[in-house]
């Protein structure tokens, strides 16, 4: 489902050169849930990014669903992407709208109507749990109610891919727990694939089927869960 090709990625800023990525290549595939973890400043973020082109890789090829991203045209990858679905640390709504309004909003350039629009958000907020809060703000919501938010907006247009960048870490244990159920169900619901980075090893032992593990730009370990708990 998602395959990149010799990533490399290099950021300039007032002539210091930052490699944060080293020649990466993984494959994940359809439905897996894959783990990416690694110390801060691993290049975790920057890898993920790569996938929806958040960030353009310095070099390489990436491969979302059969389609080679790295060769569209901004249109056809504005398209592309409504794909990928992403959701954040700090949840990333948009605080003077309500939470319909959030949720809607990926469904604006659609073509549904608005009747049709009506009836995706409310099947989106049954399926995060949260039918009674379509005219709340997101200050008025708990953390966790506004990373549902977040899941459900990140799913409106039904894409086949999940990017959760650290989506737990603001958040409790309790929480952390109901949310990775949730990522877990919708898994397993709508064969969504998943990638989730995060520097909580219990989230990957709660729901990653394989982990990629990152230092210093390079993936130094790439491998089934079992493979990577049971080593010697
Ligand atoms: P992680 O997510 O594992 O903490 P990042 O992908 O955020 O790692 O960062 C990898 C490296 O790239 C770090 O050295 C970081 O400082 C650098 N970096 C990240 N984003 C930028 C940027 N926009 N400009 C310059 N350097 C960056
Ligand atoms: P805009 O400010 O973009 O014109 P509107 O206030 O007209 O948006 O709302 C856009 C659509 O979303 C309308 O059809 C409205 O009925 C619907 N809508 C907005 N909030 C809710 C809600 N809480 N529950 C159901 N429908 C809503």
């Amino acid at each position: 489902m998602i395959s990149l090709k010799n990533i490399s990625k290099t950021y300039t800023s007032e002539n210091i050169k930052v490699e944060a990525l080293k020649n990466i290549s993984i494959e994940i595939e359809e439905g897996e849930i894959c783990g990416v973890i690694g110390f801060s400043g691993a290049g975790k973020s920057t890898l993920v990014r790569c996938i929806n082109l958040l960030e353009d890789p310095t070099s390489g090829k990436v491969f979302v669903d059969n389609q080679e991203l790295t060769s569209l045209k901004s249109k056809e990858l504005r398209n592309a992407r409504k794909n990928i679905g992403m959701i954040f640390q700090h949840f990333n709504l948009m605080k003077s709208k309500t939470v319909f309004k959030n949720i809607a909003y990926p469904l604006k350039d659609s073509g549904l109507s608005k009747d049709q629009i009506k009836t995706r958000v409310y099947e989106l907020l049954e399926l995060v749990g949260l039918s009674d809060k379509a005219s709340s703000y997101p200050n008025h919501l708990s953390g966790g109610q506004k990373q549902r938010v977040a899941i459900a907006r990140a799913l409106a247009n039904n894409p086949k891919v999940l990017l959760c960048d650290e989506a737990t870490s603001a958040l409790d244990p309790q929480t952390t727990q109901s949310i990775l159920k949730l990522l877990k169900d919708i898994n397993k619901k709508l064969g969504l694939t998943i990638v989730i980075i995060t520097h909580e090893m219990n989230v990957v032992k709660e729901i990653c089927d394989k982990v990629a593990v990152m230092d210093n730009g390079y993936i130094v370990e790439q491998n089934d869960l079992i493979h990577i708990f049971t080593r010697p």
